[in-house]
């Protein structure tokens, strides 16, 4: 096993990972940016090292200074979290060449699931339905775009083949705007992501999201861990996450949960994954694999009992998955807040020092958070600073105790949008569970106006 483990990120996920080393017994080591002395996982870890000023690009995203740290601190492993670096394949690479194992996927794998038309070829040919839409990346040519589109049918949604965090995509309804919005979708796409490839799909309308978590050791052995319904969102960005999926049948579950089983051991996964799906009349359709922990994961701990982050570094380390699937059950149902520092209903970021700072209790709630009363979030970075997580033998127990905690919680100094889940768990379409991705987005412009 691991002696020391470097975390190469901050926030709730640093200290979530940090939990999990204590538990086994594993030395950690934090590094962070000179906005980020004051991080709870920062004051608990063994070793803690100033990696570069605030903007991510000088050190969250700063290879060679998160591998100079564990060279110095004599780490073994370096646990990515999510976001950053974290499905980044150089980096993956540089790690290992350097001599220490990257938590995670290999290299060719992050590589080869990172782009998502060659992660949706692969998923294609390994059984797994997927969104229709263009076979690979779009070409320049516009008659030939919209011979593309026609084929797909409108209405047709431009994504980049190497987006993510729901950034660059283009819904288009006519044959008249594909050409301009592709070209905008493309300059998009290279300024945010260094790459200007973009591809079609069949714009769903009202589908769910609901993805799937994997975990596959180094042997040969994968097992999934059933789904997370992500439906509620605003900006293609998850806010509230619930584990199981309501109306999912067990059938439905073992069926889609051994698909992605079968195309994770197709091609080679190592780690915990998730396999996200847009699921539309009652069918399935694949969109992209994420190669790393989720923000979500806790719903799905809560259900099966599961450490997912323990999960990842036993197998990182090359143990065999002690889990098998006959062996995982689900109990009850687990829903989270995703908690931000931003204007409820406009949505703007609002950075400052916390004031008062008090958590709620009481059965089934979990809170990850990296935050305390005089905690300053700093601008930098996302918004999020902590998950509410509450777990009930049904799902309308749970959201009974997560109403209860939201009405416990205070958080102030800053603006969050807890107003906002409470709404959401007082609403009527979310508690029949009748929500879709857009629902959200449509309900938000009717709080705004009158709150
Ligand atoms: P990213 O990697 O940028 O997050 P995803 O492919 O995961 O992009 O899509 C993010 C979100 O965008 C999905 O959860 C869904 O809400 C929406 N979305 C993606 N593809 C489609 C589609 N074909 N039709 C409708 N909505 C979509």
């Amino acid at each position: 096993m691991f002696e020391k483990i470097l975390i190469a990120n901050r926030g709730e996920i640093a200290l979530r990972i940090l939990r999990s080393c204590r538990e086994l017994g594993i030395k950690t080591v934090a590094v962070y940016s000179t906005a980020d002395r004051d991080l709870k996982h920062v004051l608990l870890a063994d070793q803690a090292v100033c990696i570069g000023p605030p903007p991510a690009t000088g050190s969250y995203l700063n290879m060679a200074a998160i591998i100079a740290a564990a060279e110095v601190t004599d780490a073994d492993a370096i646990h990515p979290g999510y976001g950053f670096l974290s499905e980044n394949a150089d980096f993956a690479e540089s790690v290992e060449r350097s001599g220490f194992v990257f938590i995670g996927p290999r290299p060719e794998t992050i590589r080869l699931m990172g782009g998502k038309t060659t992660a949706k070829a692969e998923m294609l040919a390994a059984g797994v339905p997927c969104v229709p839409g263009s076979a690979g990346v779009l070409p320049h040519d516009d008659a030939e775009c919209r011979r593309i589109a026609a084929d797909i049918g409108y209405p047709v949604l431009i994504k980049a083949a190497a987006g993510g965090g729901g950034r660059g995509m283009h819904v288009v309804r006519e044959p008249g705007e594909l050409g301009e919005r592709a070209s905008i979708a493309r300059n998009e796409a290279q300024a945010a992501f260094g790459d200007g490839a973009v591809f079609l799909e069949k714009y769903l309308e009202t589908p769910r999201h609901i993805e799937i978590q994997v975990l596959a050791d180094a042997h040969g052995n994968v097992v999934h861990l059933g789904e997370r319904d992500c439906s509620m969102q605003r900006r293609n960005q998850k806010v509230v996450e619930e584990s199981p999926a309501p109306g999912i049948t067990a059938e439905q579950r073992s069926q889609i949960g051994a698909l992605c089983v079968e195309a994770c051991k197709r091609i080679g996964y190592r780690g915990a994954g998730t396999m996200e799906f847009l699921f539309d009349d009652g069918h399935f359709y694949f969109i992209e694999m994420n190669t790393r922990i989720q923000v979500e994961h806790p719903v799905t701990e809560m259900v099966t009992g599961s450490d997912l982050v323990r999960e990842q570094i036993l197998v990182a380390a090359g143990e065999k998955l002690a889990l098998r699937q006959e062996d995982i059950v689900w109990r009850g149902h687990a829903i989270e807040c995703r908690i931000n520092a931003e204007d409820p209903f406009r949505l703007l970021p609002s950075p400052g020092e916390i004031g008062k700072y008090h958590t709620p209790g009481g059965p089934g709630i979990r809170i990850d958070s990296h935050c305390y009363a005089g905690y300053r979030v700093p601008p930098n970075y996302d918004s999020m600073i902590g998950k509410l997580i509450a777990h009930g033998s049904t799902r309308d127990s749970a959201i009974a105790r997560m109403r209860q905690a939201l009405a416990e919680m205070i958080i102030d100094g800053i603006q969050t949008n807890i107003p906002l889940h409470r709404r959401i768990m007082n609403d009527e379409v979310f508690g029949q569970g009748r929500h879709h991705i857009h629902y959200l987005g449509e309900k938000l412009k009717q709080w705004a106006a009158d709150s």
